[in-house]
């Protein structure tokens, strides 16, 4: 089982001393009942954000560690791959042929699940311009053995790796489509990234969102790692996959009970017009800060374990069918 290490947290004075007078869940809009667009928070540019100090403080606690530094190493391999520019000649193939190129494509380059949605004006953050009109998302799951051992080394080696493999499978899908004469854009999912990647996997079928605040898939429950790539090829979109994965979040509390600085609430809360589950942003940071991304949450999900998606998708859709 996952180690679940409650005990009362108090963060590092030197990390607090760097926290803005903003408050993150402000930037997030929590309460604001008015859809719009998010606000570069983290993972973006430090300048970008109220909160760069503490992302550039993040950076400095990894570990001298071999296995953290070989991950780190191949990461930085495969963003300094060459994506060569569009080809000056356009093919032309009917959508459900691109389609059905673009899923196998991407699986045969390591892709777990790939899904197709249109863009949303909302989904793209403050600041940036994404005039792409369709979204191709990747998904790739972490390893449960590596994700349980959360917030220790292997779990945090092992959410790098499969970012790593996302950023890979978007990067060739990229290649791929410019080869074609179309234009397309690769967002790996960890930094930099000018969209939301958590709403288009919900609307191309990725699964539902949990309330650790991620998404729980029928196959690979709470493990996913999202990447995307943004194009105007002509393709097929995928429907959301609503499995009520909200009924078993209602009656279960493992992520809440699990999380060291209670960031995990018990009800939904409305964010930027949207009622969802929400993760308290000032709460989680400094612990996620302070233990390597942590992901306690997602080691902790029943959904997890290998087996057991299977069968509680079973069981909640025949309490459905009653
Ligand atoms: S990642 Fe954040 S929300 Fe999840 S358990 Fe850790 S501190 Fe809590
Ligand atoms: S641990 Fe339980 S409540 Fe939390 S996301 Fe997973 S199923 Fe839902």
């Amino acid at each position: 089982m996952p180690k679940s290490p409650k005990t009362e947290f108090i963060p590092n004075p030197e990390q607090m001393a760097l926290m803005p007078d903003v408050s993150g869940n402000d930037i997030n809009g929590l309460g604001e009942t008015e859809v719009r667009r998010s606000s570069p928070i983290y993972w973006q540019a430090p300048e970008l954000t109220p909160f760069g100090p503490l992302m550039t403080w993040f950076y400095a606690q990894v570990p001298d560690d071999e296995r953290m530094k070989a991950v780190q190493q191949h990461r930085a391999e495969t963003m300094a791959m060459e994506i060569p520019p569009v080809a000056p000649v356009q093919q032309e193939r009917p959508a459900e042929e691109w389609t059905s190129l673009i899923k196998k494509i991407g699986k045969e380059n390591g892709a777990d699940i790939v899904g197709i949605t249109r863009m949303r004006p909302e989904w793209v953050i403050e600041t940036f311009d994404v005039p792409q009109k369709t979204v191709i998302m990747v998904a790739v799951a972490m390893d449960y053995e590596e994700l349980k051992t959360a917030p220790d080394i292997p779990a945090a080696v092992e959410v790098i790796r499969q970012y790593d493999r996302g950023h890979r499978v978007s990067r060739a899908l990229t290649r791929w489509i410019h080869a074609q004469g179309w234009e397309a854009t690769s967002f790996g999912g960890s930094g930099n990234v000018p969209i939301l990647l958590i709403p288009p996997a919900l609307a191309c079928g990725f699964g539902e969102l949990g309330k650790h605040g991620s998404i729980i898939n029928r196959d690979f429950g709470s493990t996913l790692r999202l990447a995307a790539v943004v194009t105007d090829l002509p393709l097929i979109t995928d429907e959301a996959d609503i499995f009520h994965v909200d009924d078993f979040c209602m009656k279960c509390k493992a992520c809440e009970n699990a999380c060291p600085p209670d960031a995990i609430g018990s009800a939904k809360q409305m964010v930027r017009g949207v009622t969802k589950w929400y993760v308290n942003f000032d709460k989680c940071l400094p612990f996620f800060n302070e233990n390597m991304g942590c992901a306690i949450c997602l080691a902790v999900c029943p959904w997890s374990r290998p087996g057991v998606p299977e069968n509680l998708v079973r069981k909640i859709a025949k309490k459905h069918k009653k």
